[in-house]
């Protein structure tokens, strides 16, 4: 769980006269979820694409599994899953046949079932892609990360959108792929999903890391230094209330 495998170094990006990424550092260890967690404009897609391959950076390093983006960008493209926007799928084309259209494209033979039983999509099988709801279409296209078997997968903002019944079923799914030991990151502008799902979080605002850390030990470290919560926290969240009545299991998104 130790070894760093993504070591990011003063990293900066900027699109004209604008600084969106301010010279970050951080390490993400491998078999972790971590999360880039901050507002919008933040620079957390940017911080992602960078890592992908999918965006020059100004200036910094990024080493992935050891390999710079710079000289190995084809080497890390084929040990990295990356979510394709919606509009990459073919909409009137079932889950099957995408996976198998995914498959030519990256030269694999990846088991359509196999993929659509890990993200519980089995029963859709022969379904359009354009017939999902929002959180299948999510998890449909998780699955479309993992077709290389990558060591590491991206995903930028994966539960936008979703209601919470959906939201719960990508973290189940997110953390069953860190249980094969496939390194997770993730950006979220959602601070509850960070707190429930990520192993260490970095706090970016306006270009730069302000923190990172477990999220625990976060806010125990708030706490000690003399942090009350003006209201009394209860057991409980509405939303867990919502989850209560309205059941998670039957209705899926
Ligand atoms: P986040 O994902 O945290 O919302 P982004 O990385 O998308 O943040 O964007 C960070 C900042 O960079 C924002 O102010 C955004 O407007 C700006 N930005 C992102 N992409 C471009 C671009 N292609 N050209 C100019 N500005 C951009
Ligand atoms: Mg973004």
């Amino acid at each position: 769980m130790e070894r760093p495998i993504i070591r990011v170094s003063n990293l900066v990006r900027r699109y004209g006269d604008f600084e969106a990424v301010k010279g970050i550092s951080f390490e993400v260890r491998e078999g972790e979820i971590f999360g880039l967690l901050g507002p919008n404009g933040a620079g957390k897609s940017t911080t992602l694409e960078i890592m992908e391959t999918l965006r020059e950076k100004t200036s910094g390093e990024v080493l992935i599994d050891g390999l710079s983006v710079d000289t190995d960008a084809a080497r890390i493209k084929s040990i990295i899953g990356v979510q394709l926007q919606a509009s990459g799928f073919y909409p009137g084309l079932s889950l099957v046949e995408l996976i198998h259209l995914f498959n030519g494209l990256y030269n694999e033979t990846a088991d359509p079932m196999e993929l659509l039983r890990l993200v519980n999509l089995e029963d859709k099988a022969k379904s359009r892609y354009k017939s999902l709801s929002g959180g299948q279409k999510q998890r449909f296209s998780i699955a479309t990360t993992l077709i290389n078997r990558p060591r590491i997968i991206f995903l930028d903002e994966p539960t936008t959108g979703l209601d919470p019944q959906a939201r719960r079923n990508l973290w189940e799914l997110i953390r069953r792929i860190r249980e094969k030991g496939t390194t997770i990151i993730l950006t979220t502008h959602y601070m509850d999903e960070a707190e429930m799902l990520c192993d260490r979080v970095a706090i970016m605002d306006e270009g730069r890391i302000i923190a990172i850390d477990p999220p625990a030990a976060m806010i125990d470290a708030l706490i000690d230094r003399g942090f009350v919560r003006q209201q009394a926290v209860k057991a409980a969240s509405l939303e867990d209330v919502f989850i209560h009545l309205t059941g998670h299991e039957m209705r899926e998104d």
